[in-house]
């Protein structure tokens, strides 16, 4: 008796895990530690063109480029862009998007899944006399989720074609989306979506907003239908015109591509008090709602990828 119950204790566990090990999609260990990493001192904030800029660059280059499938579209995954400084009104040269691209299996239009990786770099000191802007919310979040989700992907081929593109200069007016957009290596109509992430690791209410669907309400109800998880909520919502600050149509690098009239989807939390203070660090996010999250946006590509080609 006891012997035939060990059997079926050992059964249900190897069941368990082969089950497990189809649910689990994104590497929740490799997440946290590509945010770590991201948001470590050594990183100084990744301010543009700045020594902690250049090691997140080259972070990101290792990872993308390791991984199959992935095709290179601006030469070594690097875009390269200009742009005038918006408070000293100098040119700022050699700021960097890491480009990365997963051919579609059947459909020659692209989706854009979109982070900026820059931060606002060393500044003034708060009361206990850190200096370091860390930015691991704000958004060593949304990079180290555009990294598994490319992993993801590259093994899971897409019916479109995704272009990952982690940002660089979103903190100084969404400098690296705007180039993007402008230096599209295919026509803008060729685009069907932009996701952007900017800001996925916290929140006391559990709860991740998607912006965008008031202008495009044929994705909400793509979303709706997605079955809820339990660490992590969807709600839809900030994208009213006339709200103010309420509204965050144009609050990241969505911005420019809702300019040019590419239709987006923006996934993130509400502001906290951590928000660009030297404190937006590592020890401050909420693990396991940020690993759902990642999680519910998988789900959400996935959905949409399917769903956008029915249309
Ligand atoms: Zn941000």
């Amino acid at each position: 008796m006891h012997s035939l119950q060990r059997k079926l204790g050992t059964i249900i566990l190897v069941l368990a895990a082969y089950v497990g090990s189809f649910a689990q999609e994104i590497d929740g260990n490799k997440l946290l530690r590509h945010l770590e990493y991201l948001s470590s001192d050594t990183l100084e904030g990744r301010k543009p063109l700045s020594k902690g800029s250049i090691m997140a660059q080259n972070y990101l280059l290792m990872e993308l480029s390791s991984l199959p499938l992935v095709a290179p579209l601006y030469p070594d995954f690097i875009q390269p862009f200009s742009f005038e400084d918006r408070r000293s009104k100098k040119m700022v040269f050699d700021a960097r998007n890491i480009v990365a691209f997963i051919p579609g299996s059947t459909s020659k239009k692209v989706i854009v899944v979109t982070a900026h990786y820059d931060h606002v770099g060393i500044g003034r000191p708060d009361s206990s006399g850190d200096s370091i802007y860390n930015g691991a919310d704000d958004n060593a979040s949304g990079t180290a989720a555009l990294l598994e989700l490319a992993a993801y992907f590259s093994k899971n081929r897409p019916q479109h074609g995704m272009l990952f593109a982690a940002l660089d200069a979103e903190e100084m007016g969404l400098q690296g989306a705007k180039a993007l957009v402008n230096d599209f290596p295919y026509p803008l109509e060729q685009i069907v979506l932009n996701v952007n992430m900017d800001m996925l690791s916290r929140s006391e209410a559990k709860e991740v907003f998607v912006s965008g669907t008031h202008y495009y309400p044929e994705f909400k109800s793509i979303l709706e239908k997605i079955p809820l998880g339990t660490g992590s909520t969807l709600r839809f919502g900030h994208d009213i015109p006339g709200t103010g600050a309420e509204d965050w149509t144009r609050s990241s690098d969505h911005g420019a591509f809702f300019e040019k009239k590419v239709p987006h989807l923006y996934f993130g939390v509400e502001d906290h008090v951590d928000y660009h203070q030297p404190s937006d660090s590592f020890e401050k996010i909420h693990p396991e709602f940020y690993k759902s999250t990642v999680e519910l946006i998988l789900k959400s590509l996935l959905a949409l990828d399917h769903q956008l080609l029915k249309k």
